[in-house]
């Protein structure tokens, strides 16, 4: 359709291959046959062959759509009716699509089915009533205990906060009642319902009615408590500074412009007599995606983790079968032994020998016995622990393919959670890039990234400029050229200021121009006309210190990554 109203048209007769595909069983059909003929241009259906270029044919459109939206609206009339009476009649009656959370599906398939307590569901929603009510945690709080704890939602996914208040938090759950059509009943014009009144469904309680008054107030306490804009910092009290603190996170959202960061707590610190250590904060967005995708590559990477592992138990995977056979050598070995003590000591006995005597005969066979057996303790302790590291390892494979599929969108509760399993630490060890700006992107990176523009590769050639100039206000002796060349080097570069004006020859004019032309639009002219020239994105941005990552998966494995990166922008 989009393209259909433009000028020239780009074309005169859609071809569909069957009616269906512009939706005939709906009015959708005729809306987009009328709308397209209205501007000229015709539908010819392959299948069908419907073409509305001639009147027959399109006769013959019209007649299959109606009969098809009269068919429709009667097996919408009699569903409706079904369902209206099952509501009004049956006790928790199901009335389509899935269970609510809590509930599940008795006599699925029949038309008599009804809703009852799922009883894991069940668990899990008396489980966080237990955390909010009895240990006062917010729901996030909940969600990251839920997710520590290896509770996952119906979907086999873990929660997220806004999935489990969708679940905990409704109706079903707290006041124990479905409603059927509720607000969306649909009236004729005297107000009367169409299909029937909705019906409020009675079903089984999970929670008493205090209970759920109690988790309801509960929650909507906790929410409020942190009022406003809502941040999630998974990185809280994981990262260390240069001084040896620990950072948290703070933001602020003001003037349409939201910045988080983690700052280090030595920074201002409450006693007023300890002097503030002076570490940077750091940009959290950066901060958060830069060790999210480390945690992400290092855990996906399965191969690298179960070498990690061998090594850290000092053994290659795969001669299990050599020792279990060489405990089965020992055990026949032991075996033969215990023959041989038996066969001394019932010939001694034959001979009437004293104790003494025999314990002298059997000492040294006794001693070759218990070194066996030292050696066959020796094998088996071995053993086992060869099969934990197989265990472990496919614990590792597991982990792995679970970090590939949903670590890349994983919200920021989740992540908290799995940084917590992993022991996450983050030692800064060198200083924040061009602190002086804290982190905040400068201002002609910001317009390009808002813009969604990508930059001239090279300065402009005297053909370029003649080209722009006129969009221009003139300047004296090249000052105007100066600044726009200054600028364009900035955007490509993402150097401060100070070091475009001194490598280009630009004065401070040209930050104040680039002021002027954002607001005015003139920039925007400027780069419309220089798009058909080379251009290059924005250069990324250096708003990390350099850093190591550690984390462990295990007692028996650490993750270790070191990081660099180096200090630039603006
Ligand atoms: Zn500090």
């Amino acid at each position: 359709m989009d393209d259909a109203q433009q000028t020239p048209r780009p074309f005169d007769i859609v071809v569909v291959p069957d009616g269906r595909v512009i939706g005939r069983k709906s009015r959708a059909f005729w809306r987009w046959v009328w709308a397209l003929e209205d501007i000229g241009v015709f539908v010819a259906v392959v299948a069908d062959d419907y073409d509305n270029t001639t009147t027959e044919g399109r006769k013959k459109m019209r007649r299959d759509a109606d009969y098809a939206e009269t068919e429709w609206e009667t097996i919408r009339d009699r569903t409706q009716g079904g369902l209206q009476e099952k509501a009004e009649l049956t006790p928790a009656a199901h009335i389509g699509g899935r269970a609510p959370y809590g509930y599940r599906i008795a006599n699925k398939g029949t038309p008599g089915s009804y809703l009852v307590i799922d009883e894991d569901e069940a668990k899990v929603i008396k489980h966080v009533y237990d955390l909010v009510v009895g240990e006062g945690l917010n729901l996030r709080k909940a969600t990251v205990r839920l997710i520590s704890e290896g509770i996952t939602a119906r979907s086999g996914k873990t929660w997220t906060r806004d999935n489990l208040r969708d679940r905990i938090m409704s109706a079903p759950v707290l006041d124990a009642t479905l409603v059927f059509r509720g607000k969306h009943a649909q009236r004729d014009e005297k107000g009367d319902p169409i299909w029937g009144d909705s019906v409020r469904i009675e079903l089984p309680r999970i929670l008493t009615e205090e209970q759920s008054e109690e988790l309801r107030r509960k929650v909507a306490e906790t929410a409020k408590h942190s009022s406003g804009k809502r941040w999630v910092y998974p990185l809280s009290g994981r990262v260390v500074s240069l001084c040896g603190k620990g950072h948290s996170g703070f933001g602020y959202a003001a003037d349409r412009e939201v910045a988080r960061f983690y700052r280090c707590i030595g920074n201002g610190p409450k006693d007023l007599a300890q002097e503030s250590c002076g570490c940077s904060r750091i940009d959290a967005d950066a901060l958060e995606k830069h060790v999210w995708k480390h945690v992400t590559a290092i855990v996906s990477d399965s191969e690298r983790l179960q070498e990690l592992a061998a090594e850290w138990i000092g053994m290659a995977a795969g001669d299990t079968a050599a020792l279990v056979d060489r405990i089965a050598d020992l055990d026949q070995q032991i075996e033969g032994m215990n023959a041989s003590m038996a066969a001394v000591i019932v010939a001694a006995a034959k001979q009437s020998k004293s104790s003494d005597a025999i314990e002298a005969a059997t000492a040294v066979l006794n001693e070759e016995l218990q070194q066996l057996q030292n050696l066959r303790d020796e094998a088996a302790e071995w053993l086992a622990e060869m099969e934990e590291s197989d265990r472990y390892a496919r614990d590792l494979i597991a982990l792995a393919s679970m970090a590939k599929n949903s670590f890349p969108d994983m919200a920021p509760e989740q992540q908290a959670a799995i940084l917590s399993m992993l022991e996450l630490k983050v030692t800064i060890t060198g200083p924040v890039p061009d602190d002086r700006r804290g982190g905040v992107p400068c201002t002609v990176r910001a317009w390009y990234a808002a813009a969604g523009l990508t930059v001239p590769a090279a300065a402009l050639s005297d053909e370029e400029w003649a080209r722009v100039a006129p969009l221009l206000p003139k300047g004296r002796g090249g000052t105007v050229r100066r600044s726009v060349d200054a600028i364009f080097y900035k955007a490509r570069t993402g150097k401060s200021w100070p070091n475009v004006l001194k490598e280009t020859g630009a004065t401070i004019q040209a930050s104040k121009h680039f002021n002027a032309w954002t607001s005015d639009g003139t920039w925007s002219r400027v780069n419309a006309a220089m798009a058909d020239v080379e251009q290059v994105p924005l250069p990324e941005l250096q708003l990390l210190p350099s850093m190591v990552i550690e984390g462990r998966v295990d007692p028996s494995a650490m993750l270790n990554a070191e990081e660099r990166s180096r200090r630039e922008c603006r």
